[in-house]
């Protein structure tokens, strides 16, 4: 508690006030009020650690402003200092049975003053600091943590948010400390305290509820998602080995977790939630973690599963890149590729990216995979360019990639690194990524097309299509969407909004390409209607590396036209 204490001055006379302001010059956030309606006011609002309260005001006298606020639980906690003109004994009295902690004596003696409200302020903090904090870990108790989390939950009526309350427990505490003393004990739960604290942000709090037992309230969660991955970070953060004296300690945690709205809006229950949880996650082993909502339990947990699985085939390189051609029928030629990720699994099938790359956006592995998958198209176009091929490759982009600082950088490495020539890289982005803050987009964009690379807008007409930013973005190549390609032969409207793109593609001199063409009438409808450019099952399904190197090599005939 470094921080400056708030001292309020209740005083009716302006001159008196002028001078206790002077003798407390410096030493804390004075506030004032000169009846005492205003004192309680303000005192309701700012907390006051000090109140120096005039006896003797007009309507409502220091005793009664000092009556109210012992009475009020949130503000008991003041030292009120009366200051008084009177000498008696029996004004000293009934201040003090009112619960003053203090007495100042008009009139005031500068010195003296600052010295009472000092050590007023140092006795309230040394109370408090025996009251709310745990003086083995200087964290606060269960107390202060609960008075947190009823203070959260009365915010949440401004700022709607999901809170957690994360219940830790240290399974084998216990025996280490029995077997080793109390002192590696204590050193142990110290070091749990710092890692616990470590493992929060700045609005959260970390608290030591007794013995073994800790706890988080997490404000800085917005999903549960977010819950589960904070769990799982003070679980690898405790289960981390702990050295002591040269010795090693592997502590075992299990987290328990309540949601507030899910499992309960007031802090008793949510607290009694986490226990129960806790619980749930003792009983499903050790360095465990649950939710005490069963529902939550598993959708949160099997999402986690599933990411720790993505990043572990990243890391494995067990994700494969394939490849789907871009044709052009009237010049019988394959004029590039796109590249499109795949997550191969153990039996043989494979989790479409539609699954895997919304988890991978939102755990922020989509920058590493991102990266892997760019430095591997980039490869293989390289090597086909090296077999003759004059064909590019484009490659998928999502939000977080594109606003990621390192972006830029990532794919100027991968071109050096695999000698990439202008022309033959292009970046798939889809509408509304451009269409956010067209300025910088436009920076960047310009950025890009120096280095070479081609700027390709996908899945256009199913999102933020608006002519202004479409003119103004330096762009190469219009992707007409699927959905539109595949229902033009059938609906009226669909072929209508193909031949719009088609004209507007036109007029702003950009390149078109169809995907989903899957027979020959579409491919038919979008050459009469000027699209030349076709990407779909009936010329090509995305394949691996290999298998692509061979239809380069050997066309088709819906390719070559024999
Ligand atoms: P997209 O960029 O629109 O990619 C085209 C999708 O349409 C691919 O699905 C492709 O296999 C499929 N497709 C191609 N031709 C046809 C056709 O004739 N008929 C039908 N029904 N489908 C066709 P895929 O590979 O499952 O990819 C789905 C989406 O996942 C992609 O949509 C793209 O948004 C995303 N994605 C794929 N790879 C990556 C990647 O490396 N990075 C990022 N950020 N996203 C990727
Ligand atoms: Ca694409
Ligand atoms: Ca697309």
């Amino acid at each position: 508690m470094l921080d400056l204490p708030i001292i309020l001055l209740v005083d009716d006379q302006v001159s008196d006030l002028r001078v206790l302001g002077q003798a407390l010059e410096g030493l804390g956030d004075v506030y004032i009020a000169t009846n005492g309606s205003t004192a309680l006011q303000l005192a309701r609002k700012y907390r006051p650690e000090v109140i120096l309260l005039d006896i003797e005001m007009p309507f409502m006298d220091g005793y009664s402003v000092c009556e109210q606020i012992k009475a009020d639980p949130k503000l008991a906690h003041a030292a009120v200092i009366f200051v008084t003109s009177h000498q008696q004994t029996e004004n000293e009295l009934r201040g003090l049975k009112l619960g003053g902690a203090d007495f100042l004596h008009k009139p005031i003696n500068l010195p003296v003053a600052r010295a009472r409200v000092e050590a007023n302020i140092k006795h309230g903090r040394a109370v408090r600091q025996l009251a709310y904090y745990d003086s083995l870990t200087n964290l606060p108790n269960r107390t202060l943590l609960m008075d947190r989390v009823s203070q959260a939950l009365e915010n949440t009526r401004e700022r709607p948010a999901r809170i957690g309350l994360l219940s830790l427990d240290l399974e084998n505490f216990k025996p280490l400390n029995d077997a080793e003393g109390h002192a590696v004990g204590d050193a142990l739960l110290q070091e749990v305290a710092k890692r616990l604290v470590g493992c929060c942000a700045a609005p959260d709090t970390a608290a030591r509820a007794g013995g073994q037992r800790f706890m988080m309230l997490a404000l800085s969660c917005q999903t549960l998602d977010d819950l589960g991955h904070c769990a799982q970070r003070v679980l690898d953060a405790v289960g981390a080995p702990i050295m002591i004296a040269n010795t090693r300690y592997d502590l075992i945690g299990n987290v328990g977790i309540s949601v507030f709205p899910d499992d309960s809006d007031d802090a008793r229950t949510l607290h009694e939630h986490a226990g129960a949880a806790l619980y749930q996650a003792r009983q499903a082993g050790r360095g465990e973690y649950r939710f005490f909502n069963a529902s939550i339990n598993d959708s949160v947990r099997a999402r986690h599963q599933m990411e720790r699985d993505l990043r572990d085939a990243l890391d494995n390189g067990r994700l494969e890149v394939f490849y789907q051609a871009k044709v052009n029928p009237r010049l019988h030629r394959v004029v590039g590729v796109e590249a499109l990720v795949r997550w191969p699994q153990a039996d043989g099938s494979m989790i479409p990216p539609d699954r895997f790359i919304p988890l991978a956006e939102a755990s922020g592995l989509i920058v590493p995979l991102g990266e892997y998958v760019l430095d591997e198209a980039c490869r293989a176009v390289s090597q086909w360019r090296a077999q003759g091929h004059a064909i590019s490759v484009s490659v998928n982009i999502s939000p977080a990639q594109f606003h990621h600082r390192r972006f830029e950088d990532m794919i100027q490495q991968a071109m050096l690194r695999n000698d990439l020539m202008a022309g033959q890289l292009e970046l798939e982005i889809t509408e509304g990524v451009l269409a956010g803050d067209v300025d910088q987009t436009c920076r960047l964009l310009e950025r890009l097309r120096a280095q070479g690379v081609r700027i390709s807008v996908d899945d256009f007409g199913t999102g933020y299509s608006s002519l202004a930013y479409l003119k103004r973005l330096p762009l190469d190549v219009l992707k007409i969407d699927q959905s539109f390609v595949r229902q033009m032969l059938d609906h009226p409207r669909d072929a209508a909004i193909v031949e719009t793109i088609i004209q507007l593609a036109h007029a702003l001199d950009l390149q078109l390409i169809a995907e989903g063409v899957e027979t020959p009438e579409h491919a038919r409808l979008l050459q009469r209607l000027g699209c030349e450019v076709m990407q779909g099952f009936w010329y090509c399904r995305p394949l691996p590396r290999t298998q692509m190197t061979e239809y380069l090599n050997a066309p088709p005939t819906t390719v070559t036209g024999l």
